[in-house]
């Protein structure tokens, strides 16, 4: 039943029976955990012949010795393997250590202070940087913003990714945006694809917003369908050159959900101006990248074809979890009016909105029975979702028990909380 159609009656008879189950889940002592992207021990197993897959030979195609020091492009064959899943060549794309948000931290941090065409176009020279955020969006792209004083405009996130008629006018009318978020393919949290016209709009968004206004593409999900059906990404770098806006596209990938979470390979790709006028600020930091580990990955997924088949193994370790949660949501709260979810083709989360003001209750509901969930805001923002209304759920790193019996337990919460709320408004 809808809840909107419930007699005062009927809201109090179903108030008791959910306090009934509270309890009842409360004296089981859960403790869940839903909050964090990661791959579960099944998944990180699936890569453990990456181990001693050298052999003893340690030389790269053309001869390199990963082990010695060197190579701050990262080694040949893997900005070959990495360029192609970004769509760009072997030169416009740099291949680092283990994570992509270092990356993303170092592109923003360069184009801050040092400027990414010279000394006069650091951004930090300006009274007042801001940064377009998509909301819901990636914590950890906000928590970037925040340690380097940018001002984050949140921007409405549609079915076809970021709202481009608000982003259009917002860049239009404000010089200090210097940039934008985007998660492209299976989108943190929502799982959305970007359609092919968002990607082409965005690709065209440097003509309307300035000189150094960057597009920062974090496809961390590029190649993490679910299913065979889920849908393609168009190309950003292929729009970027008929609109001659490559400089100010990042893209950004990493194995961290493909091999190991902490010991995968990350990847840039951007112009060759780009990356050349960042190799010149990396120098500083390091001598060159970890290439022993490039080279193990390089010979564990050697192309695009062993990269899906992998894929194929992931996604049958985790589908069965996405499914029982939203398998959940569908028989418990399907035509209620108690919230609405999304049902990705791929990635690493599902995106659930209560109804107003009700999030934040739902998570402390959740919590003190045992079930952690990522805090209500974290998707949004210095954590202001004005709404309250957005809760990440990530399924991918329990066991598919305790992934069921996380679900159970939320759906409680969520019916708890919006029976509360509706007896309360009268
Ligand atoms: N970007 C997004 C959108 C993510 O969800 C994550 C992991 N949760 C990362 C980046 C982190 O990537 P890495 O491990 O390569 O630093």
């Amino acid at each position: 039943m809808h809840i909107d159609q419930a007699s005062e009656a009927e809201l109090k008879e179903q108030l008791n029976d959910l306090y009934e189950q509270y309890e009842q889940l409360a004296e089981r002592k859960l403790g869940l955990d839903l909050t964090r992207g990661k791959p579960g021990a099944e998944q990180v197993a699936l890569s453990n012949a990456l181990d001693g897959i050298l052999g003893g030979d340690y030389r790269a195609a053309d001869g390199t010795d990963v082990r010695n020091y060197g190579g701050l492009d990262g080694l040949a064959e893997a900005r070959e393997l990495f360029g192609a899943l970004l769509g760009v060549a072997p030169e416009e794309t740099l291949v680092g250590g283990n994570s992509s948000l270092t990356l993303m931290y170092q592109v923003i941090d360069f184009a801050m202070n040092e400027g990414l065409r010279g000394e006069d176009t650091a951004w930090a020279l300006n009274d007042q940087v801001k940064f377009l955020c998509p909301v819901p969006g990636y914590d950890r792209h906000f928590s970037i913003c925040e340690y380097m004083h940018i001002e984050m405009l949140p921007v409405p996130m549609l079915d076809s990714g970021p709202d481009m008629d608000r982003v259009e006018e917002l860049v239009r009318n404000d010089p200090d945006i210097k940039g934008i978020w985007c998660v492209p393919r299976f989108s943190n949290p929502s799982g959305c694809v970007y359609s092919d016209d968002t990607v082409e709009r965005l690709a065209k968004l440097p003509q309307l917003a300035g000189e150094h206004f960057i597009v920062m593409w974090d496809n961390a999900y590029a190649v993490h369908s679910l299913y065979d059906d889920a849908p393609a990404l168009a190309s950003i770098a292929d729009y970027c050159r008929a609109h001659d806006t490559l400089d100010h596209v990042f893209q950004f990938g990493s194995t961290s959900k493909v091999t190991f979470a902490g010991g995968g390979v990350a990847f840039v790709g951007s112009s060759e101006r780009n990356l050349s006028t960042l190799k010149a600020h990396l120098a500083f930091q390091t001598i060159g990248p970890d290439k022993v580990n490039q080279l193990r990955h390089v010979r564990f997924l050697p192309d695009r074809a062993a990269i899906e088949a992998h894929m194929a193994r992931h996604a049958a370790l985790i589908r069965p979890r996405f499914e029982a949660v939203l398998d959940t949501l569908e028989r418990e709260l399907a035509g209620t009016g108690m919230g609405h979810w999304t049902a990705p083709r791929g990635g690493y989360f599902i995106s659930f909105d209560t109804r107003p003001g009700l999030a934040r209750e739902v998570v402390d509901l959740a919590g003190n029975i045992g079930v952690k969930l990522t805090p209500a805001g974290a998707t949004h923002p210095y954590g202001r979702d004005e709404a309250d209304t957005n809760i990440r759920l990530a399924p991918t790193f329990p066991s598919s028990e305790e992934v069921q019996a996380s679900i159970d337990a939320f759906v409680v919460c969520v019916k708890l909380a919006t029976v509360k709320q509706a007896l309360a408004a009268g």
